[in-house]
């Protein structure tokens, strides 16, 4: 039998229900704050993402899922969703007509980790990007619309680390000091932070390797190091958190896996038990739209983990039983021509109903009727055919009524709207 490739998972019916859940009520609270869905591919030219997430970063240099299409041309399955926001707001010009445009985009993404429960080579997010908007109240708002999400999927149990990155103005006098620090102390880091070390030394900071933890805990911390713009805009969102009761944590140990990111950013984390803290993260990347090629626009956005936020849910709900409202147990020709009729007919009114279409026996029906989870069941053979009524049993309270057939639709609408 073929595989499925590790890394990889089918989402079943049976659990479903929370991503379509998740998705609704993203896509509520998104367009409530003015963002719009935007749907890209899932291929891009692999030089978009070596730009824009860093050569240095893990992910280009070992997470990529890059190939030669058949002429040659590398192509990269995105493994985030900012660079091909981008991409496509520059190359649709759409700062042409409105410089600020607040897009939203939900789909997979693929990055060749080692898999690991909350972590998969295919994995889904809920991007949220927007451009053209230098001021600091808009970092507080989609920390606002993002904490807004976590409460009405009552998933409460976060915590939001916020930092900011400063900006190429400032954060090379960080990066100095960092390796001033480091320097001394290298045979203290891992393998992976002595390599580091020279190419993306930030990176040391959110080690979790339990020397390199050790090692930065007396670190030069960046907000140390902010320019007066960037100070001023950092303060500025924090002060707006606070004056909003948007609970946060500063955290100066925080930097992203990915190069682009200026002044601001967030991560928020779970105490889900496992190694993936990590539910959602962002920032600023107010350099990235002019790094591609379009012009100096500011920008900030976001990422969820789909999956991991599926996990949360779930872990914190019981399994919920698949329900129908009604089955019809029908025996005999006649009967289950009708119950045929009966169940469209109840179907296309939005009414859960379904029957057995393999002439099995009454106890078998009803017995697929339990596993169903039926509210209702109705029994009709010749019998019931021949008087013109068919039994109607509610499978909770186990009582019975007769009802007529020329009134049996009318009576199962009557009970679901009761
Ligand atoms: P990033 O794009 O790395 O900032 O990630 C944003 C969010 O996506 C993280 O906080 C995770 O929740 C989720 N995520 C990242 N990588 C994976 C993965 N391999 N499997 C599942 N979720 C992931």
């Amino acid at each position: 039998m073929i595989q499925k490739i590790k890394g990889f998972k089918d989402i079943l019916p049976e659990d479903i229900g929370i991503w379509q859940k998740v998705e609704s009520v993203a896509k509520s609270i998104f367009e409530n704050f003015g963002f719009s869905e935007i749907r890209l591919p899932v291929i891009e030219r692999s030089e978009l993402f070596k730009k824009s997430i860093g050569e240095n970063t893990d992910i280009v240099e070992k997470e990529m899922y890059t190939f030669a299409d058949r002429k040659g041309e590398l192509i990269t399955l995105r493994p985030e969703a900012t660079a091909s926001v981008v991409r496509s707001y520059i190359q649709n010009k759409m700062y042409a007509k409105e410089p600020e445009r607040k897009l939203y985009t939900i789909g997979p993404m693929f990055r060749r980790e080692r898999p690991q429960k909350g972590r998969y080579r295919q994995f889904y997010q809920i991007n949220a990007e927007v451009f053209g908007i230098k001021s600091p109240l808009i970092d507080a708002q989609i920390l606002l619309m993002l904490t807004t999400l976590f409460e009405k999927l009552e998933v409460l149990d976060t915590v939001t680390h916020l930092n900011s990155l400063g900006c190429p103005k400032c954060r090379p006098d960080f990066r100095k000091a960092l390796i001033d620090f480091f320097k001394p102390v290298l045979s203290e880091l891992c393998k992976d932070c002595i390599r580091r070390i020279n190419t993306n030394p930030l990176r040391v900071l959110d080690c979790k390797c339990p020397s390199c933890k050790k090692a930065v805990e007396n670190a030069p911390i960046i907000t140390d190091y902010l320019c007066d713009e960037c100070e001023t805009h950092f303060f500025s969102v924090v002060d707006t958190l606070k004056s909003q009761n948007i609970p946060f944590e500063l955290d100066t140990k925080l930097v992203r896996g990915l190069d682009y990111y200026t002044r601001t950013t967030f991560e928020i984390q779970t105490s889900l038990p496992g190694a993936q803290s990590a539910v959602a993260g962002g920032g600023r990347y107010d350099e990235l739209v002019k790094m591609l090629g379009g012009p100096d626009q500011p920008a900030i956005g976001f990422a969820i983990g789909f999956d991991r936020l599926v996990e949360i849910i779930a872990a914190g709900q019981k399994q919920q039983e698949p329900s129908i409202d009604i089955f019809i147990a029908a025996l005999g020709e006649k009967s289950n021509k009708m119950a045929y009729k009966w169940i469209c007919e109840l179907n296309l009114s939005g009414i859960k109903a379904e029957m057995d279409f393999s002439d099995k026996s009454l106890k078998s029906q009803m017995r697929k009727a339990g596993k169903l989870n039926a509210m209702y069941v109705a029994i009709m053979g010749e019998n019931e055919l021949n008087n013109g009524s068919v039994v109607l049993r509610n499978m909770k309270t186990k009582n019975q009524e007769l009802v007529l057939i020329d009134n049996f639709i009318k009576s199962v609408k009557d009970k679901k709207t009761a």
